[in-house]
């Protein structure tokens, strides 16, 4: 995850907001977060509003891997 250089824009379909994190495309596929977005080589840029909704659907992500570590650990 790393800061975005400015005139970058989300890559999120139909989104124009200023892009303010990027984030690998192999994390964001790992994300279950219903958005469909346009990849510009191994980067995803996210806004402001759509970083939020990876953010909240990868602690999702990491709350699922901890039950299953605990179940089967
Ligand atoms: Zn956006």
């Amino acid at each position: 995850m790393g800061k975005v250089k400015k005139g970058i824009t989300c890559s999120v379909t139909g989104c124009t907001n200023p892009a303010v994190k990027s984030v690998s495309s192999d994390e964001f596929s790992m994300v279950q977060t219903n958005l469909s977005v346009n990849v510009r080589g191994s980067k995803i840029y996210l806004c402001k509003e759509h970083y939020k909704v990876f953010k909240k659907a990868s602690k999702k992500l990491r709350r699922l891997e901890r039950w299953r570590i605990s179940r089967f650990g």
